[in-house]
């Protein structure tokens, strides 16, 4: 994919998604009404709205949830495990 390449319409959730999709390993699909962000560990995902009401706050959803993934794919120092309300 070229660097040009843009994922989302919102900047905010596009620079979230490309991090992940370009730096971690992160593949990113279509599903349903929006997007879904798959963890390589193959076990988690992420849905992503294609029209977030507030597209900052679900972008930041969205790294917060890469973070908690156990195979810590978004390089967090302490991942926690699955499961534990956000
Ligand atoms: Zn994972």
């Amino acid at each position: 994919m070229g660097k040009g390449h843009r994922y989302h319409d919102k900047p905010d959730v596009d620079k979230v998604i490309k991090k992940l999709v370009d730096e971690h390993g992160w593949r990113y699909i279509e599903a349903g009404h929006g997007y879904r962000l798959l963890c390589p560990c193959g076990d988690d995902y992420i849905e992503v709205s294609s029209t977030p009401r507030n597209p900052s706050t679900h972008a930041r959803q969205i790294k917060r949830k890469s973070q908690q993934c156990p195979d810590r794919h978004e390089l967090s120092p302490h991942p926690r495990a699955k499961g534990r309300p956000s």
